[in-house]
């Protein structure tokens, strides 16, 4: 540890934190290291008084930090990222363990940390004024007051600041639930965040998927800020309808990335390849359907299976990986069926094994479907995992509404010389984030959401700090 570090964090051992304070709990669980397939440290679950203390507490919290002025809320939070930064080592190790993840995709994640908070330090709350003979219009946003965010496994660092930042900034309390499968980072996280900030301002309490479901019901908690399944997101919806909370849904996605025929194949074929493939395909805006011009689709197909045999898969610290394992054993049994179902139906293997058997942890080769039907499995549903299909297109109208056909609207690609034509196509697909010339991407200046299926709002840059606000419109009549 750097003699320079002003705190010492135990990343042992892992608590609930709760009115400012480490909690423990009678019940423990664990979570799996996805490489090993071993048991990592024991976490409390934190039970429904601990999550009922904490809602208390961010209530408590609430009147004297959304009446702190922004320019000491944005110092905070900039203390809090210069702290972290202390500590990405150490964040990186854990991150490493909990989610499986090659060193430098972890670093990637967690060095993101502070930019994130600083971006979004830089933003002012909008507001407009209008003005006639008779009065003048503040059209102004105030906190909401108690926020839950509740997180999934894929990015458990940077999907939990992407919450804690714009709400804290905004002046609402949060109180984070990581997810039972990666606990360890977002734990610590909070953990750290009692350094700077005052008691109850933002909390964790994790365990399992019920103390998700009792945030979404609870009469204090003014807002759920979720991001996981669609599953699940409908279930949260329902539930918050209850007491009318406001609801930002961030959920999965089956993303189509459209190849151009005058794309340079050796340049962009490698790069479909990471959209597929990032972080094992456990990305909501993964590249989850590739559709590739008839006249360059044996070429670019054969480029896109050189560029994934050169993927290393392998655990975090191994020289040159690209790729870790699943996650979870959950997403692992679910990834394998969309092997199974491929090797039923006779689909051909342009790249990977249909038969998923690693000898420990939970690898899977990255893997091509060369042309599955329309209706098959791997076309129509996500699989969260390394296994992507590819299929020609000829007719530009046809292949725009086969992008479309689908109930998600996550992010999409399209790839192309021709930049004008590439960003005319983008402008027609039917979902939240849209690149041109590159992969899924999403950064913090913007804001992140999904049309049809995909979610409900959005957050991150200016726009998505509104999802943390109410209107406050002040009219004054003039006397
Ligand atoms: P999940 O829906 O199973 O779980 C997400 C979180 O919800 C977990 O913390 C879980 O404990 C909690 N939860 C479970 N049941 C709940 C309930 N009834 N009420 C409230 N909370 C509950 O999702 P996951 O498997 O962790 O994550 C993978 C999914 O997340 C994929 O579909 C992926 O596309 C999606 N995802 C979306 C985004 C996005 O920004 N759009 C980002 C990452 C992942």
């Amino acid at each position: 540890m750097s003699p320079s570090k002003v705190s010492t964090l135990d990343f042992q051992s892992f608590h609930n934190i709760v009115d400012g304070e480490k909690r423990s709990s009678k019940d423990i669980h664990h979570g799996i290291n996805p490489t090993t397939s071993e048991d990592l440290w024991g976490v409390p679950i934190a039970t429904e008084h601990d999550l009922n203390d904490a809602v208390a507490s961010a209530k408590a919290a609430f009147p004297s930090w959304s009446q702190t002025p922004i320019q000491k809320r944005k110092e905070l939070l900039l203390k809090f990222a210069d702290l972290f930064s202390q500590y990405v080592n150490e964040f990186t190790d854990l991150l490493c363990k909990e989610a499986g993840k090659p060193r430098k995709a972890a670093s990637i994640e967690v060095s993101g940390i502070a930019g994130f908070i600083q971006y979004h330090c830089g933003l002012d709350i909008p507001e407009e004024k209008f003005e006639d003979d008779e009065k003048t219009v503040y059209t102004e946003y105030m906190p909401l007051g108690v926020c839950a965010g509740i997180i999934p496994w894929n990015f458990p660092l940077i999907l939990s600041i992407g919450k804690i930042a714009p709400a804290l900034l905004t002046g609402n309390t949060i109180v984070v639930k990581p997810s039972p499968f990666t606990p360890y980072t977002g734990l610590k996280l909070v953990e750290l965040a009692q350094e700077v900030f005052p008691k109850g301002v933002v909390q964790a309490v994790g365990g399992n998927n019920e103390l998700g479901a009792l945030l979404t019901l609870h009469p204090d908690v003014a807002k759920i800020s979720f991001t996981g399944s669609i599953a699940t997101g409908k279930k949260v919806m329902e539930a918050s309808a209850k007491t009318l909370k406001r609801v930002t849904l961030e959920l999965g996605g089956n993303d189509a990335s459209i190849i151009l025929p005058d794309v340079d194949i050796k340049k962009v074929a490698p790069e479909v390849v990471q959209g597929a493939f990032q972080n094992s395909g456990q990305v909501c805006v993964a590249t989850k359907r590739i559709y590739i011009h008839e006249s360059i689709y044996n070429e670019f197909l054969q480029e896109m299976v050189k560029a994934t045999k050169a993927m290393k898969v392998g655990s975090s610290d191994e020289e040159g990986v690209a790729l870790g394992p699943i996650q979870n054993p959950m997403q692992f049994e679910k990834v394998k069926e969309f092997f199974a179902d491929s090797k039923a139906k006779g689909y051909k293997f342009a790249v990977g094994e249909p038969d998923v058997a690693p000898p420990k942890g939970f690898f899977v080769q990255p893997t091509i479907i060369d042309n599955p039907p329309n209706d098959s499995r791997i076309i129509q549903e996500e699989p969260f995992g390394p296994i992507v299909p590819t299929q020609p297109w000829s007719d530009e109208e046809e292949v725009i509404a086969r992008a479309n056909n689908t109930n998600t609207g996550l992010g999409a690609c399209v790839w192309g010389k021709d930049v004008e034509h590439a960003a005319k196509i983008a402008r027609r697909l039917e979902a939240g984030s849209v690149f041109v010339n590159s992969w899924e991407k999403p950064t913090p200046q913007a804001i992140f959401g999904g049309h049809k299926e995909s979610g409900i709002g959005g957050e991150w840059g200016k726009t998505g700090l509104l999802a943390f606000m109410n209107a406050h419109v002040i009219h004054v009549y003039k006397n």
